[in-house]
């Protein structure tokens, strides 16, 4: 509006008064205001954008206002997206910090957890060996004859330190494989004279069982690169399941042969026992988890043997798998990388 003053119709230019005169005496080339905000019409804001310009000659200043409130718009709503980012890039800080000291209390835990089983295992296992060495001592009657109550009382004092030691012995395993402390010594290995020395140890167990036992080892089998020791407690395991899982009058097979790879050898335990139900088959084998058919059977057991078997398995670079079939038996399968392979 001609005559009204200039700081009456954008009040924004108030304090740049110097700005303006320098403008007026063509000293300046241009004043710019990116952003301000006035009152719209109807009461909402409006962002708006003024440039002055001198005039030629010094006769005045030139005054745009341009309403750019949808670029102001946006401008403010990125600047609020901004800030809240940054909000959540906080939270999200703390909340990093507090899970990595939480999993460093967690690590702490478990290693206070494996210390103690793998102290209390140590510490279980010196004097239950000493009493499953006298209970030999007395049943071979280098100390004296024995009575046949003595003889039962003896085998069941037995039997229970047995089953303690394999225990204690699974609990330190166990440890030793949760922090990644199971050293096998790897050779080349007659997987042939292994089976048959397992199948020997264990045909006395087959027979109190009163099962069937059969045994085929296929001719010039290729060596395998394992752990003696260890191949020994993978075949045991399997052995035992298969006796513990079975009922009287039922039939056990072990076998080595060719594997379905020609880099690996195949060794199967096949049981016509209680079998696992089709809906547990893919629990088996984790830690602690026995079948429901586990109790039709007089087996005791913590669930353990299995985990520890698969993990010596694959720590030899093969692999484990069973069948089974509810009521009719099981198939445990276990390969090993041969020595040589082809
Ligand atoms: P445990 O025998 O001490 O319970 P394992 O880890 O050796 O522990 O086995 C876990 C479970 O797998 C057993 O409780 C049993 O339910 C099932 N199982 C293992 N082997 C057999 C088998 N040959 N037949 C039927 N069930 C089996």
């Amino acid at each position: 509006a001609p005559g009204q003053p200039l700081l009456e119709l954008a009040p924004e230019l108030v304090g740049r008064e110097a700005e303006l005169i320098d403008l007026a005496a063509g000293r300046l080339d241009r004043l710019e205001i990116p952003m301000f905000s006035r009152v719209g019409a109807a009461g909402q804001p409006r962002y708006c954008r003024m440039l002055l310009k001198p005039r030629a000659g010094g006769a005045g200043i030139f005054l745009f206002i341009e309403d750019i409130t949808a670029i102001g718009e946006i401008q403010q709503r990125l600047m609020q997206s901004r800030n809240e980012l940054r909000l959540l890039a906080d939270a999200l800080d703390r909340k990093n910090r507090d899970l990595v000291a939480a999993n460093l209390e967690l690590r702490k835990l478990a290693d206070v957890r494996t210390t103690f089983v793998s102290m209390a295992a140590h510490e279980l296992r010196t004097p239950l060996a000493v009493m499953r060495g006298y209970a030999d001592m007395l049943l071979d009657e280098t100390l004296g004859d024995l009575n046949s109550a003595q003889r039962e009382s003896l085998l069941t004092l037995r039997r229970g330190s047995d089953r303690l030691l394999e225990v204690v012995n699974n609990l330190l395993d166990l440890t030793r494989l949760e922090a990644g402390r199971m050293e096998l010594v790897m050779q080349p290995q007659d997987m042939g004279a292994l089976v048959r020395a397992a199948a020997r140890e264990f045909r006395p167990l087959f027979e109190t069982a009163c099962q069937r036992f059969q045994v085929a080892v296929a001719p010039d089998l290729p060596a395998v690169l394992a752990d003696e020791t260890r191949v020994f407690q993978i075949l045991s395991n399997l052995l035992s399941n298969a006796s513990k899982y079975t009922p009287a009058g039922g039939l056990i097979v072990l076998r080595a042969g060719p594997a379905p790879s020609p880099a690996e050898l195949l060794v199967s335990v096949r049981d016509t026992g209680v079998g696992i139900p089709a809906d547990e088959l893919d629990r088996l084998g984790s830690l602690f988890f026995r079948a429901r058919t586990a109790n039709q059977v007089d087996a005791r057991g913590v669930g353990l043997g299995l985990y520890i078997t698969n993990s010596l398995v694959q720590l030899h670079g093969g692999r484990l798998w069973f069948e089974s079939h509810e009521g009719l038996g099981s198939t445990f399968y276990v390969t090993f990388l041969l020595a040589d392979a082809p």
